[in-house]
């Protein structure tokens, strides 16, 4: 391998696995000892990596692990979702500095959706002590039908003023910067769970299903992330698991989407209680016509109300049938559920969900199969969208280097 080259991997292998010892990468990637170290140096010497517990003892210096210099560049992430803007400032290892979030109707007027953006940003920002000028990149999340390549929104929920919206010049503007890092927010959130566990939980290929207001997935595979031809990869809330099921906003009938996250699952429960289903949900609610949360959905399963429970047991249904789809295709050692309604939900889905995954995919790959609950906390979000923003910041630094 060419030493700018090995440089790189040495830097990707620490990068994806936090805190890696000289000894590991030479081991994984199949060179000397002193070879990586040579590279080592070089990556430590231009401030791309820092040590961490280096000892001096009367035999010599022991190095340390190696670990992604926190001081390199401080990142901005915004997540944008259906009903929240979430913004945090973190340093280049993901550390979060200063968090913010605020309720709005993203699918509503763009503009305001714009505002809110500016705003939270500002108030992450202050939190953190950093201003703007300080914010080497801009990652941004969002969880509509994005081009990639042209930085448009194609469409967010059949909202009108979102339909063709030029979204990644619309930031840049926003936030007075060309370096700006657009991209699906299951993929933040996914690359943010995947940094957030230890290296040694994430060997082999993880599947992250990430179930909400909407359903995306991201796959890593030999530490990095699956993009897909267009970037496109990861749609597990698009595969079809039932062409006569309901409409999904996508356009098609029956995704997983249309069954499993929780705007459907809501929609499916208020109709049951418009028409007389559940008097222990009418109630809970305060009335037919009244919204059903999720906590009050929760609340009813909880107590045994049997609309809720089966609404539940029908999404954690669909859910493992995408999923195993996924599985069967992908044959991943693990699958991480995340996001809020899976945490929030969790002792009426993930045993359903399991079983259903073990039921449908062929015996030798569920066997090989780990399907655990990922983490949940509010910033993940918006770190996982300022890790993105991290790792194209990483690879102009790598370039600069190879240029030298
Ligand atoms: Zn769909």
């Amino acid at each position: 391998m060419a030493i700018a080259g090995l440089e790189e991997a040495v830097f990707w292998r620490v990068f994806y696995g936090r805190e890696v010892s000289r000894t590991a990468l030479a081991a994984e990637l199949g060179v000397s000892l002193a070879t990586i170290s040579r590279a080592v140096q070089r990556l430590l010497q231009h401030g791309l990596l820092s040590e961490v517990g280096a000892t001096l003892s009367a035999r010599g210096r022991h190095p340390g692990l190696l670990r992604v210099n926190p001081h390199l560049a401080f990142l901005l992430g915004l997540e944008i979702d259906r009903d929240h803007v979430r913004a945090a400032v973190t340093d280049f290892a993901g550390t979060p500095l200063g968090y913010a979030a605020a309720s709005c109707d993203a699918r509503g007027s763009l503009q305001a959706t714009l505002v809110a953006c500016a705003q939270t940003a500002g108030r992450a920002m202050e939190a953190a002590g950093i201003g703007l000028d300080r914010i080497a990149r801009v990652g941004v999340g969002h969880t509509g039908t994005l081009d990639l390549e042209a930085g448009v929104c194609l469409a967010w929920d059949g909202s009108p003023q979102w339909i063709q919206a030029p979204l990644r010049q619309l930031l840049c503007d926003l936030f007075r910067t060309t370096e700006l890092t657009l991209d699906d927010r299951a993929r933040a959130l996914a690359l943010a769970q995947h940094l957030s566990m230890p290296a040694s939980s994430h060997r082999g290929s993880v599947l992250y299903v990430h179930v909400g207001t909407g359903i995306g997935a991201a796959f890593f595979i030999n530490g990095s992330m699956l993009r897909g031809a267009s970037q496109g990869a990861g749609e597990i809330g698009h595969l079809i698991i039932d062409p006569d099921g309901p409409p999904c906003r996508c356009g098609n009938r029956g995704c997983v989407e249309a069954f499993a996250s929780t705007e459907a699952v809501l929609r499916r429960v208020s109709e049951q209680v418009e028409s007389g289903k559940s008097a222990f949900l009418e109630n809970l609610a305060g009335g037919r016509g009244a919204r059903i949360t999720l906590e009050i959905l929760l609340t009813a399963a909880r107590r045994g109300d049997p609309v809720a429970v089966e609404a539940l047991r029908e999404a954690a249904c669909a859910l493992g049938t995408g999923i195993a789809n996924a599985v069967q295709m992908l044959n991943p050692s693990q699958v991480v559920l995340c996001g809020r309604f899976v945490y929030l939900a969790r002792e009426f889905l993930f045993d359903t969900v399991c079983e259903q995954i073990r039921r449908l995919c062929l015996r030798n790959i569920a066997k090989a199969l780990e399907v655990r609950l990922g983490q949940y906390r509010p910033d993940l979000g918006p770190v996982g969208c300022a890790l993105l923003a991290a790792e194209q910041e990483a690879v102009r630094a790598l370039r600069r280097l190879g240029g030298r």
